[in-house]
């Protein structure tokens, strides 16, 4: 039997008692550099707005990109069920903010009818 560590709890589980995700980590950042954007002469169409955009000159900052790659991981029975109940709770924090703010329109509008 293997035994694979859950990802959320970080206990060992059989492999069959365990659901395979695959999650998305930051895997490295690329530097940002300083370029040389040039005299600003130059310009381009945009398709969209049918705009001639120049493009200004001098030095522009390319901050750096972020590289992401999936893993795969392993996430146990405890921890899924903990995860369905998390949203549901979220789901249903959800629905009572949307009936607060349905009851805050309507009791505006009665005052309002009323004045
Ligand atoms: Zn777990």
């Amino acid at each position: 039997m293997r035994y694979v560590e859950c990802h959320k709890c970080g206990l060992n589980y059989p492999i069959t008692q365990v659901r395979a995700r695959t999650v998305e980590v930051e895997s490295g950042r690329s530097s940002g550099a300083m370029a040389y954007k040039g005299w600003g002469s130059s310009g381009s169409w945009t398709g969209s707005t049918k705009k001639y955009n120049k493009t200004g000159g001098g030095l522009a900052y390319y901050g750096g990109r972020t590289y992401y790659r999936n893993v795969k991981v392993y996430v146990c029975g405890p921890c899924l069920a903990a995860e369905a109940r998390a949203r549901a709770r979220a789901r249903a924090a959800s629905a009572k903010r949307w009936r607060i703010f349905w009851s805050i329109i309507f009791v505006g509008g009665v005052v309002l009818w009323l004045m």
